[in-house]
């Protein structure tokens, strides 16, 4: 990878396609807004997609002597690559657990892996939601810098987010460091495919930010009428299916399909125990 002198970590993959680059030699600047109409680069081309022979139209300086004069998408970028790194160790951690102790634990979902999903950076810290084979949580890591080592395990804490309070538990494993759980389901067997339980783990970070979920005695109840006429097509579509694998095999048992209303709801509603969790809780 060639990097950009002087730019941004000198790599030249830390700057967004916002990024306004000024060649050093002559100064003239390449916006990104407003593209090269001398090489027919059209605007909206960001730096970084302008083809390798590209030169400075001014002086023919190469795209290597370009810096960044102003990046606007810089700080996305740079949390992007925080993100990247924290969820990795994280998944790696969770890894170790699935691939160690969990392994033969008979209530695993062996069709799932350890995935993290839709992490954001909310308040400075990164949230999201962790799946493994037995659990699914949201998960709040700390921001960077700041010493989550003396979180002590097991202890409660309510965090407050538009669509209401939930609880978190702490934690500490070895490689991610202190970190906080809220339970959304386990264990995972009402989940067929890995697929499935990305997007609900999805659906569970935009209704997480919705504030008419928000409802002090019945959060749940919202979130579920809010989900409604989108699942009743998915349950629409399942019922089908199942009825026609029905008619295929004598002993498919239909109502142990879990429906995608359900699978949502599930760990979001009222009363919803979450099971001995092992090394996840
Ligand atoms: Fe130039």
């Amino acid at each position: 990878m060639s990097g950009f002198e002087g730019s941004f970590l000198g790599a030249n993959d830390k700057i967004s396609a916002q990024a306004i680059m000024e060649c050093k030699i002559c100064w003239t600047p390449y916006d990104p807004a407003e593209g090269d109409d001398t090489r027919q680069v059209l605007p909206g081309t960001a730096f970084l997609d302008l083809p390798d022979d590209w030169k400075c139209p001014n002086c023919d300086a190469p795209k290597e002597q370009f810096l960044v004069s102003e990046d606007p998408g810089a700080q996305s970028v740079i949390e992007a690559s925080i993100i990247e790194r924290r969820t990795e160790l994280l998944v790696s951690d969770f890894n170790e657990v699935w691939h160690g102790k969990m392994r033969d634990v008979p209530l695993v979902n062996k069709l799932l892996h350890v995935q993290a999903v839709g992490f954001q950076m909310v308040d400075g810290r990164p949230l999201g939601v962790l799946i493994s084979p037995w659990f699914m949580n949201l998960i709040q890591l700390p921001a960077e810098g700041e010493d989550w080592s003396d979180l002590k395990a097991g202890e409660k804490e309510y965090m407050s987010f538009p669509s209401g309070e939930y609880e978190f538990i702490h934690n500490s494993r070895e490689m991610v460091g202190g970190y906080k759980a809220c339970s959304l389901f386990s264990p995972m067997n009402d989940f067929k495919t890995q697929a499935q339980a990305v997007d609900v783990a999805a659906a569970v970070m935009v209704a997480l930010f919705q504030e008419e979920h928000r409802a002090e005695t019945d959060r749940s109840a919202d979130i579920r009428a809010t989900r409604e006429a989108e699942v009743a097509a998915v349950e629409e579509a399942e019922a089908a299916a199942a009825a026609a694998a029905e008619a295929e095999a004598d002993e498919a048992p239909i109502d142990t399909t879990p429906t995608r209303r359900q699978v949502i709801t599930g760990g979001l509603s009222e009363g919803a125990e979450a099971a001995p969790q092992g090394e996840a809780g």
